[in-house]
């Protein structure tokens, strides 16, 4: 983690970004609600983010001037929209610095991702005592898919445990990772702590005893830079909707040896080469794991949701949330009574989870909605994480490029007035 928090401090200076400048970009920040028209505030990124107007024009765009179904006909309109759509899969692989291209999968999300490879790479390779191994801060996403193809396969699961500040028990590691351990799929971002976890020497142990690593990258893909050759995973997921992009695209990214070696996820259409009644062949990649109609609208908008944060700069917007998460925690902590879930601002990214002595997360939320703050209050797709920290759910504020320190001013003298009102 030292490691990790130097690098930071140690990178060129990157250029100091304006939310309000961005703002009259996302026409839904302008919302005002309730009878007393208080603006909205938007702090449930990390469920899923707003979309700027390029990547809403970009999608009425296609279906105004150029849908078609894709890879089919041999017609003007399908040129077009295979071209966009395999367009926007090469501005995935730039944006992920991928080597290659045909190993970009397009699915409907991280957890179509995830379970792509647990159903494919897992019911393939596993067997009977093998072990998985997961993190006691994985998103339900990452956690039900494994215990689903270890029920099938009869390999068992097991999780690494967390300080309790909230890192991964590193010190744990030998224990938990050993030549029995087949599959390692950790998070880069915890969801509800913000752990960032250090990717790159995980890869680097679990290589060493032969185990295939998966990135739930779902947290971080949208707010710092990501370069899946840097970190040497063998798997990355991550979901458009949370980086700006349209609800039901995602993506999985595979090193092409390990995908060319493992079965279709689905059949249908597109993903054969040629089928006979007595079986099928099925195509090369990526199309080997695209069968049906793809998200083809949503993937085109992703593309432009990526041309826009390559605009912003991924650097700065990482800045941008640590600045924001030093903020909130500064004042929370001045509130006295709040227990925060996860580490401090410095190993963390633009997520803040917490629980209120004496009051309920849900109560909480309904409370910060009366004043147009809108967090998340529950488990958060992370029950066996709460189980840990001996709570049955927290409130959640997270941060995106968008947000400004206002926003966080308001959130806590919101905060504040909801304490208030259970005193
Ligand atoms: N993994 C993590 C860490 C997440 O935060 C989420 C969404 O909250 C998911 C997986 C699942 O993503 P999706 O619902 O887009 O498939």
């Amino acid at each position: 983690y030292t490691r990790i928090a130097e690098a930071m401090t140690t990178a060129e200076p990157v250029t100091q970004l304006d939310p309000e400048a961005l703002r009259p970009d996302f026409p839904i920040l302008k919302t005002r609600l309730h009878e007393n028209a208080v603006p909205l505030v938007y702090l449930d990124n990390a469920a899923s983010t707003q979309r700027p107007k390029a990547v809403i024009q970009s999608l009425v765009d296609v279906y105004e001037k150029q849908y078609s179904n894709v890879h089919r006909g041999i017609h003007w309109l399908s040129d077009q929209s295979t071209d966009l759509y395999e367009e926007s899969r090469e501005k995935v692989r730039q944006f992920i610095n991928a080597p290659a291209r045909e190993s970009v999968i397009f699915t409907h999300g991280t957890t179509e991702s995830i379970n792509l490879v647990a159903r494919s790479w897992g019911d393939a390779n596993l067997k009977p005592g093998d072990e998985i191994l997961l993190t006691e801060m994985e998103h339900h996403s990452n956690i039900v898919p494994w215990q689903q193809t270890a029920e099938r396969t009869g390999a068992k699961v097991r999780f690494l445990p967390i300080t309790d500040d909230g890192l991964l028990d590193l010190e744990k590691l030998d224990e938990f990772l050993t030549e029995r351990t087949k599959l390692f799929a950790v998070a880069s971002i915890s969801n509800v702590l913000g752990t960032k976890n250090p990717i790159k020497r995980l890869v680097e142990r679990a290589h060493q005893v032969g185990a295939v690593v998966l990135v739930d990258a779902a947290q971080s893909v949208p707010h710092a830079p990501t370069d899946v050759q840097d970190w040497g995973a063998d798997f990355v997921a991550f979901s458009g909707h949370k980086m700006m992009g349209p609800s039901g695209v995602g993506v999985l990214w595979g090193r092409a040896e390990l995908l060319e070696g493992m079965p279709p996820f689905m059949g249908g259409g597109s993903m054969i080469r040629r089928v006979r009644t007595d079986g099928f062949e099925p195509a090369d990649l990526p199309a080997k794991f695209e069968a049906g109609t793809p998200p083809i609208v949503p993937a085109i908008g992703l593309g432009a949701a990526i041309d826009y944060l390559h605009k912003v700069g991924l650097e700065a917007i990482a800045q941008h949330e640590h600045q924001l998460v030093e903020r909130a925690h500064r004042g929370l902590e001045a509130m006295g009574g709040i227990r925060f879930l996860g580490p401090s601002p410095e190993h963390k990214a633009g997520i803040v989870s917490f629980t209120i002595e004496g009051i309920h997360s849900h109560d909480v939320a309904q409370l910060l909605d009366r004043y147009g703050v809108a967090v998340r209050a529950g488990h958060h797709c992370a029950m066996p994480l709460h189980r840990r920290l001996k709570i049955s759910a927290s409130s959640r504020a997270s941060f995106y490029l968008y947000n400004t320190a206002a926003e966080v001013d308001i959130f806590l003298d919101a905060l504040q007035e909801a304490r208030n009102v259970f005193r």
